[in-house]
């Protein structure tokens, strides 16, 4: 008993010790734009010339007319020279764990360096002018509450937690020889740091969904058919049955928030649909009568414009580079069909294990130009983006309206040295063309010439 005690005593004061780790210089009290036209997050075109207070970390007011700080001495103001001030970009299919690793090294690699890697690429994501992404699988909830505490500079996160698959799925990265799977026996290496979780029943998959809640997940990962990254899932593949994905949607309805599911095939979408999926992930293979369903139930279609390139990432003659080759086969006719049917669309970039291929994250979402004007790419990315990421609902990580410049608004901001409507490949280059980023009202990135 006693020792109990001291046991709880000792925890008790490890965990006051962890609490304020990493504890943030405040943010300015205040930041005032001037003279800066306003992408807004809707589409609309540049306003006129305008003005933005942000106080601590919210958009206070914005006028036309000049605002006279109330507090000029501890106010930084920035003349913005006209140039445009819009949200920060926000990226809804995201794995913070897995873009710099090599599948390898993800899946046997140190946990410590995994997460160092981790953190070093959420920088980059940030000064790439993303300051929202929604983490579609991975053990990225350390990363996150290092984010939020200011120990390093990164994007909002909403973590999504590990992916949950069925054995032989989308997510299973065991090797034969770790079968049969025995319940009560150790997990694969997988599932112990937190990237996949097997479940083949409605029962696990409750049991799997309620443990991701319990980290902190603002939403659920199910991957409902075969995937590219995956070495035994073909394509055509459909692995959760209607009632496992069912006992899914319950449980994080039960939890406020909804799940997700990586579908490409009209099977696996249709089947996720009828079970209460609110997001379908990519769709890359789906037939006009999947995209009329999607659209008439008002689901949420995230898919992405992949680069040629994601077949470069699998070793020639690969299985896993064959079906790269036909998902990219796909990708037209998916944004075509998106469009046609006016389905509520998200944009995302989904890359993965490629350092150099999340260089070109800004460039993906020029390449929705392919199919929408630039204004709308750019609404995708900003306040449609930002709706879907309101589904969370109370598992919001970050309350508050993203995406949008509008008083009350947190302050996630870019100061774009151009147009991004007139030429949207000013996103492409990120360290030349945004001049300021600002995340949660706390400037990250100033490199507006000085004035006189
Ligand atoms: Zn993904």
């Amino acid at each position: 008993m006693r020792i109990a005690i001291a046991w709880s005593i000792t925890i008790a004061a490890f965990l006051g010790v962890a609490a304020p780790l990493g504890a943030q210089t405040p943010p300015p009290a205040s930041t005032l734009f001037q003279n800066v036209r306003i992408f807004d997050g809707t589409g609309r075109p540049l306003s006129e010339p305008s003005h933005v207070l942000v106080r601590g970390s919210r958009i206070e007011r914005i006028s036309s007319t000049p605002i006279v700080s109330d507090r000029p001495a501890d106010a930084v103001v920035i003349d913005g020279g006209g140039r445009t001030l819009m949200p920060g970009l926000i990226d809804m299919h995201w794995h913070t764990l897995m873009v710099r690793p090599t599948p390898a090294a993800l899946l046997t690699g140190d946990v410590g360096h995994l997460n160092l890697l981790a953190g070093a690429e959420a920088t980059a994501t940030l000064m790439r002018g993303f300051t929202t992404v929604r983490d579609m699988g991975g053990p990225a909830f350390g990363l996150k509450r290092a984010i939020d505490e200011g120990t390093i500079a990164g994007p909002r996160i909403y973590p999504s937690g590990a992916i949950i698959s069925v054995t032989s799925g989308h997510g299973d990265f065991r090797q034969p020889f770790e079968l049969p799977r025995v319940l009560g026996a150790p997990q694969s290496r997988g599932e112990q740091i937190g990237a996949a979780m097997i479940a083949d029943s409605p029962d696990e998959v409750r049991v799997r969904v309620r443990e991701q809640l319990l980290q902190g997940a603002s939403q659920i990962k199910l991957t409902a058919g075969g995937g590219v990254s995956s070495p035994h899932s073909p394509l055509d593949a459909s692995t959760f049955t209607e009632a496992e994905l069912r006992a899914a949607v319950e449980a994080a309805e039960n939890w406020g928030t909804y799940v997700a599911v990586h579908a490409y095939t009209p099977v696996s979408i249709k089947r996720a649909i009828a079970a209460g999926v609110k997001c379908i992930e990519h769709a890359h293979l789906m037939d006009e009568a999947t995209a009329k369903l999607i659209a008439d139930s008002g689901v949420w279609l995230s898919t992405q414009p992949f680069p040629d390139e994601i077949v470069e990432v699998y070793a020639p003659g690969s299985v896993e580079r064959a079906k790269a080759q036909a998902v990219l086969a796909g990708m037209d006719r998916t944004f075509t069909l998106a469009k046609k049917y006016r389905i509520k669309v998200a944009f995302g970039t989904d890359i993965l294990f490629s350092a150099k291929q999340a260089q070109d994250q800004g460039a993906l979402l020029a390449k929705v130009t392919r199919w929408y004007s630039p204004a709308e790419a750019l609404a995708m990315a900003t306040g449609t983006n930002a709706q879907l990421l309101a589904l969370s609902g109370e598992r919001n990580p970050y309350p508050g309206k993203l995406g949008v410049v509008e008083e009350g608004a947190l302050a996630d901001l870019l100061l774009v040295d151009g147009d991004p409507i007139a030429n949207i490949r000013l996103i492409e280059e990120p360290a030349k063309n945004l001049l300021v980023i600002m995340k949660d009202g706390k400037i990250h990135k100033n490199t507006l010439p000085k004035g006189p």
